[in-house]
């Protein structure tokens, strides 16, 4: 068999993917026309065909919420040139690391693991996992995803998929136009909204085989979390998290594939990012 020989040669490539665009079918033979790829084992190209596309991603300005907002200023663009005044258009930028629709890089919370430019690439295209909590979310603020939710969507749709992509729909982003209630903290300060439960992070972790997760909401960790042990846990093991998350009611809980356009900032703890689902 050549196969394993190919593997040997390639070392560095562990698994090989074959990304066919659809509508650019021009892409996909150029890839396969480097004739790396086209002696991959079948079982393993992934090949990644799509009829519709959704934007994961929230508009980014400066009425953005924000989950310390004594800690994290609020976005701020400046105008520096107009196109009629100066013949050219463009602004500065101020802003925090995690604001917006952005991504939590492993280091955030523990050190030694990858910052924004070290996550490796073959992580930011995944299938998508999304898991629905929306309904209990409407009757408790608190409410968490559970690993009894992650066994339900696979007594479903079958085993959580290698690489995937875990993303919590709770359908908080209604609120996300009012910082108050999209923090929704209460007499004492303390934030209510709904995350990920430290033991399904630890299930996801140790049981399965992810490449990071995301929510809808401002905190991987539920909003009265103060140990943030679902961020340690995902973070702590290279994995990246995604927060502030759209349209997540609008792509299928199974089947869809996520293109995480994490940007590559030297030694950031995270950075806004576009992330787009097709499928
Ligand atoms: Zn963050």
């Amino acid at each position: 068999m050549c196969v394993p020989q190919t593997f040997e040669v390639l070392g560095r490539i562990p698994r090989r993917e074959f990304l066919k665009l659809a509508t650019t079918s021009a892409a996909a033979m150029a890839i396969s026309g480097a004739g790396l790829l086209t002696s991959a084992t079948p079982a393993q190209a992934r090949t990644i065909t799509y009829t519709n596309i959704a934007d994961l991603t929230h508009v980014l300005n400066s009425a953005f919420p924000r989950y310390n907002p004594d800690l994290f200023k609020a976005f701020e663009r400046t105008n520096l040139v107009t196109i009629q005044k100066n013949g050219f258009y463009a602004n500065n930028w101020s802003l925090p690391e995690h604001i917006g629709t952005h991504m939590d890089a492993p280091q955030h919370f523990v050190l030694g693991r990858w910052m924004l430019h070290q996550i490796p690439i073959r992580s930011l295209i995944a299938p998508a996992v999304v898991i629905h909590i929306h309904e209990r979310a409407a009757a408790n603020p608190d409410a968490q995803v559970t690993v009894d939710d992650l066994k339900a969507w696979e007594n479903r749709y079958g085993r959580i998929p290698e690489g995937a992509a875990v993303l919590m729909h709770s359908g908080w982003e209604s609120r996300v136009g009012d910082q108050n209630a999209y923090r929704n903290p209460d007499s004492k300060g303390v934030m209510h909204f709904p995350g990920f439960h430290p033991e399904a992070a630890e299930f996801l972790i140790k049981e399965r085989d992810i490449v990071g997760i995301g929510v809808d909401t401002l905190s991987l960790d539920y909003g009265p979390s103060s140990d943030f042990k679902t961020h340690i846990t995902v973070l702590g093991a290279n994995k990246w998290g995604l927060e502030n998350l759209a349209n997540l009611a609008k792509i299928p809980p199974n089947g869809a594939t996520i293109f995480v356009g994490a940007l590559k900032v030297q030694n950031a703890s995270g950075g806004p990012l576009r992330v787009i689902a097709v499928w």
